[in-house]
C-alpha cells in the first residue's frame, strides 16, 4: 500500500490524497493524511489526471521510423531524392537498404520515377515509404531485390501502392528481433515520458510472439493490446487467441484488424465522389469488399474478437457501417476521415467507436482541400461524430504522427499547429472532450492506478502549450514508469520498494 499525497484533480477541485494498493486505487481522501508508508509519493499540489491511450500505433515500424531518412519536408519529388542523396552513408555496405519515411506527394509539382532514384543509386536499394504508409517509392535496385515482377515494375515506374508497398515495408525489417525489440523498448519508454499508460499496436506483423518476447525480456513500460489481421486469423483462433486474452505482463490480445480502403494522400480512400484529374472515374480502391469483409468479420466475431475496420474515404464508412449493421454488433471504424452527412448518427445507433487521430487534419488539410473539394467540412469531422452521439477515441498512427497524445489532443481542439487559421473550426473538440477519447481510465476508487502527474492544468492550457505538455510523472498500476527531474528521487524510491 502507498499514499499518493497532495495531488491536485483538473479543473480547479481541492488537492487529494490517494491510496493505491494492488495497483488499484483504493482511497479517495482530502490532501493532508498522515503517511501510510515509505513509498509515499507527495506531489506537492500537482496536477493529476489518467494516464493516456493512443488507440492506434505501430509501434515496430515507429521505432524503426525514429532512425530512417526523414522525408516530410520534401516539397517535391526532386527535393525528397535530394535528402535521400545528402543523408547516404558512403561507408554503409553496398547491399544494405537506403530507407527514407514521411513523403508526402499529393501537391507534389513533379512525378516519383525511378530515374531519380537510380540517380543517386544503381546498385544500392532505395525504398522510400510515404507519410501515410500505403505507397512505397523504390529505385532499379530495390524492385529487384524484393522481386517486383518485371512488367509491373515496367508499368509502376518505381511507385507501388496498397498491398503491393505493404509487401515491401514488412521485408524491411532488416534488423533482428534483438535490436527491434531494444527500439522498441526505447520507444514505449518515449511514450510513456508523454504520460501514456497503454497503446493498441496495429503493426501489420503476427504480433503475439513479437510481445511474448519482449515481455520476457523485461517490457513493462506500456499496457499493449495487439490486433491480428485476417491473414493470421486461423492461426490466432488455432491459438486460442480473442480479443483480451492475456498473453503475458501488461499484454493482451486486441482486435482483428481490417484495411478496408486504401488513404488520402495516396488518392487511394475509397469516396462516393470520384477524385479531381484522376483517371476517369476513379473513386478509390476498396481493398475489401463487403461480400469479403461481412463474411471475414463475422467468422471473427464467433471467435471472440473486436472488430477494428479501416476505413477512410467516405463511401468506405458507408461499406463498413452496413456490414457491422448487417451483423447486428458493434466494433470500431479506424480513421473514419471522410463521412458522409447521413451516416454519422450510424455510428452510435450501430455502436460503432470512431477511431479518430485528429494530427491527420493538419498534415493533410491541403491534400484534402484538393482531392475531397466541398467535402472537406465532413474531413476529419469529431464535433460532427460526437454531436451524433458516437463513441470517440483518439490516436496517432504512428509513424504517421508522432506517438504522442498531447499532439492529438491539441490537434483536436485547435486545429491548427501553426499561424494558419484553424482548419475547419467547427469542427474542433473541446478538451475535456479530447481527454476523456484519450483515457480509459478515471481518477476514481477501484479503477486502476495508470496516472499522469502535470505541472500544469490542461483544461486551461493553451494550444502550444498543450502541444508540449511537460509531464512531470506516469504511473501504471501504481508503478513509475516514468518520472521529471524533479518527482524522480521519490519516484526511485517507489520504485525500489515495489521491487523489493
Ligand atoms: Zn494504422
Amino acid at each position: 500500500m502507498r499514499a499518493i499525497r497532495n495531488a491536485r484533480p483538473l479543473g480547479g477541485h481541492e488537492p487529494i490524497d490517494l491510496i493505491v494498493d494492488g495497483g488499484l486505487i483504493t482511497a479517495i481522501l482530502p490532501a493532508g493524511i498522515e503517511a501510510v508508508g515509505p513509498d509515499d509519493l507527495d506531489l506537492g499540489g500537482r496536477f493529476i489526471m489518467p494516464g493516456l491511450w493512443d488507440e492506434h500505433v505501430h509501434l515496430t515500424q515507429w521505432a524503426q521510423h525514429r532512425r530512417r531518412i526523414d522525408l516530410s519536408a520534401a516539397e517535391s519529388a526532386a527535393e525528397a531524392a535530394a535528402i535521400v542523396r545528402s543523408s547516404i552513408h558512403q561507408g554503409d555496405a553496398r547491399d544494405e537498404v537506403v530507407v527514407g519515411v514521411g513523403f508526402r506527394d499529393g501537391l507534389w509539382p513533379d512525378a516519383p520515377t525511378v530515374a531519380l532514384l537510380d540517380a543517386i543509386a544503381l546498385d544500392r536499394p532505395i525504398v522510400l515509404i510515404s507519410g501515410d504508409v500505403h505507397c512505397v517509392w523504390l529505385n532499379s535496385a530495390a524492385l529487384v531485390r524484393f522481386g517486383v515482377d518485371a512488367s509491373i515494375a515496367d508499368d509502376c515506374d518505381g511507385v507501388l501502392r496498397e498491398d503491393a508497398a505493404f509487401a515491401i515495408t514488412a521485408q524491411l525489417d532488416s534488423a533482428g528481433d534483438d535490436e527491434l525489440d531494444r527500439w522498441v523498448d526505447e520507444a514505449a519508454r518515449e511514450a510513456a515520458a508523454r504520460g501514456v499508460v497503454g497503446v493498441v499496436d496495429l503493426e501489420m506483423r503476427w504480433n503475439h510472439d513479437d510481445w511474448q518476447r519482449r515481455v520476457e525480456a523485461g517490457f513493462d513500460a506500456l499496457r499493449v493490446e495487439f490486433g491480428v489481421y485476417p491473414q493470421h486469423l486461423d492461426r490466432a483462433i488455432e491459438q486460442g487467441l480473442r480479443t483480451g486474452h492475456h498473453v503475458a505482463g501488461a499484454v493482451a490480445v486486441g482486435p482483428l484488424k481490417v484495411i478496408t480502403d486504401g488513404s488520402l494522400n495516396t488518392r487511394t480512400a475509397y469516396c462516393c465522389d470520384p477524385y479531381p484529374d484522376a483517371p476517369a472515374g476513379s473513386y478509390g480502391r476498396l481493398n475489401v469488399p463487403p461480400c469479403e469483409l461481412h463474411p471475414l468479420l463475422a467468422r471473427a466475431s464467433d471467435a471472440g474478437f473486436d472488430l477494428a475496420v479501416h476505413a477512410i474515404g467516405d463511401a468506405a464508412n458507408r461499406l463498413a457501417l452496413d456490414v457491422f449493421a448487417k451483423l447486428g454488433r458493434g466494433g470500431r471504424i479506424e480513421h473514419a476521415q471522410l463521412v458522409h452527412e447521413i451516416d454519422f448518427a450510424r455510428f452510435a445507433a450501430l455502436g460503432v467507436t470512431a477511431s479518430v487521430q485528429p494530427e491527420h487534419a493538419l498534415d493533410d488539410r491541403d491534400v484534402a482541400e484538393r482531392y475531397w473539394p466541398g467535402r472537406t467540412q465532413r474531413a476529419f469531422a469529431l464535433r460532427s461524430l460526437l454531436d451524433a452521439g458516437a463513441h470517440v477515441v483518439l490516436g496517432s498512427d504512428a509513424p504517421v504522427a508522432p506517438l504522442d497524445p498531447w499532439v492529438a489532443i491539441a490537434a483536436a481542439t485547435a486545429r491548427t499547429r501553426d499561424e494558419r487559421p484553424a482548419f475547419h473550426p467547427e469542427q474542433s473538440i473541446t478538451v475535456v472532450e479530447a481527454l476523456a477519447a484519450s483515457t480509459r481510465t478515471l481518477v476514481g476508487m477501484g479503477e486502476a492506478a495508470d496516472l499522469v502527474v502535470l505541472d500544469v492544468d490542461p483544461l486551461t492550457a493553451d494550444s502550444t502549450t498543450l502541444r508540449t505538455m511537460p509531464v512531470a510523472l506516469t504511473l501504471l498500476g501504481g508503478r513509475v514508469t516514468h518520472a521529471d527531474a524533479a518527482l524522480s528521487v521519490a519516484a526511485g524510491l517507489i520504485a525500489e520498494s515495489t521491487e523489493a
